[in-house]
């Protein structure tokens, strides 16, 4: 009878009827558990154990919209088990006494593996929920570079520890040129790969230590550790060629774009960051101003 009645959630599970196909295996294994500790063995056996583990087989088997069920459930087996726990009953299969020790033993020890066991799955559940929402919540979905909220953790940092130390470093800000006429000409699917391809030509030119991020619509920033501002101007004329270089081929449409770059040096007079970033922005504009497709330095 039991094997016919665990057949039927595989029955269920062939039609695709997963929530049938759960609540039948629940009946099921409700009905077994309570004829086995209530009709055919005593309590001395530690069957009656094995309720304990009903709430935590209902949290995996159920999700999280039937919270009635799991309420009904957990009441369910908490109720058979003092049912079977205190009832004097006159068991049908009468066991010698150092057999129901060994039962009781052997409930004893596969509980405590299942409670692991569900610990363990949920702890490892979490953990990797956490890793991808931190990961989410750094990296620009486009781009797949960092995004603002991202670099600017990383960036103070950065600046915080050459205040202290007096180590140099330089901002890149960067933008593409007349990108607006990208969209306008080709569309925002051909303007989004072309972002796309801007930002891995910048990923890849860059040292380890470096870090890049998208910083707005189509501006991108970098800061480069340990690196003043005439180091930091050949590494902006690299990424100004790398970029005027390449041949974007998106939906039989090949273009290319250039890009404009602002370059700041941090000095002991930058208070905070965004002074750094401000200067970087006043470069940027002067290279827009005088043609684009090129770098300016900030000088005070
Ligand atoms: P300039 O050389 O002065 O920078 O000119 P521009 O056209 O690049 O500058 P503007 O600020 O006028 O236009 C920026 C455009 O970037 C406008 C906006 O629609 C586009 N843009 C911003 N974010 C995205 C994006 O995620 N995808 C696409 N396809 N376009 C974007
Ligand atoms: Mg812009
Ligand atoms: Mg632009």
């Amino acid at each position: 009878v039991f094997i016919a009645g665990y057949c039927s959630p595989l029955l269920f599970l062939r039609y695709q009827k997963l929530e049938q196909a759960t609540l039948s295996l629940l009946i099921v294994l409700m009905s077994h558990l309570f004829i086995y500790t209530y009709y055919l063995f005593s309590p001395d056996s530690g069957f009656h154990l094995y309720y304990l583990l009903v709430p935590s087989i209902v949290f995996l088997l159920l999700d999280e919209n039937s919270q009635r069920l799991k309420l009904f459930f957990t009441f369910l087996s908490t109720i058979l088990f003092v049912l079977c726990a205190t009832t004097p009953q006159s068991p049908l299969v009468a066991v010698p006494e150092l057999v129901n020790k060994y039962f009781f033993i052997s409930s004893v020890i596969v509980i405590t593996i299942e409670i692991y066991l569900v610990f363990h799955f949920y702890s490892q559940t979490i953990n990797q929920q956490a890793t991808a929402l931190k990961l989410m919540a750094s990296i620009d979905p486009l781009t797949k570079l960092n995004n603002r909220l991202h670099f600017d953790n990383i960036s103070q940092v950065i600046f915080e520890n050459a205040k202290r130390s007096g180590n140099k470093f330089s901002v890149l800000l960067i933008d593409i040129d007349w990108f607006k006429k990208v969209n306008d000409t080709h569309g925002h699917i051909v303007g989004d790969m072309t972002l796309i391809t801007v930002a891995n030509t910048l990923k890849e030119q860059l040292r380890s230590g470096d870090c890049v991020a998208r910083y707005g619509g189509e501006e991108f920033i970098i800061l480069l550790p340990n690196t003043n501002k005439n180091e930091a101007e050949l590494v902006a004329s690299k990424l100004n060629k790398e970029v005027a270089d390449l041949v974007i081929n998106v939906k039989s449409v090949n273009l290319s774009c250039t890009i404009s770059i602002g370059v700041a040096e941090f000095t002991s007079c930058h208070n905070s960051l965004l002074e750094v970033i401000d200067h970087a922005d006043q470069a940027l504009y002067q290279a827009k101003d005088t043609g684009r497709n090129k770098v300016a330095v900030y000088s005070s």
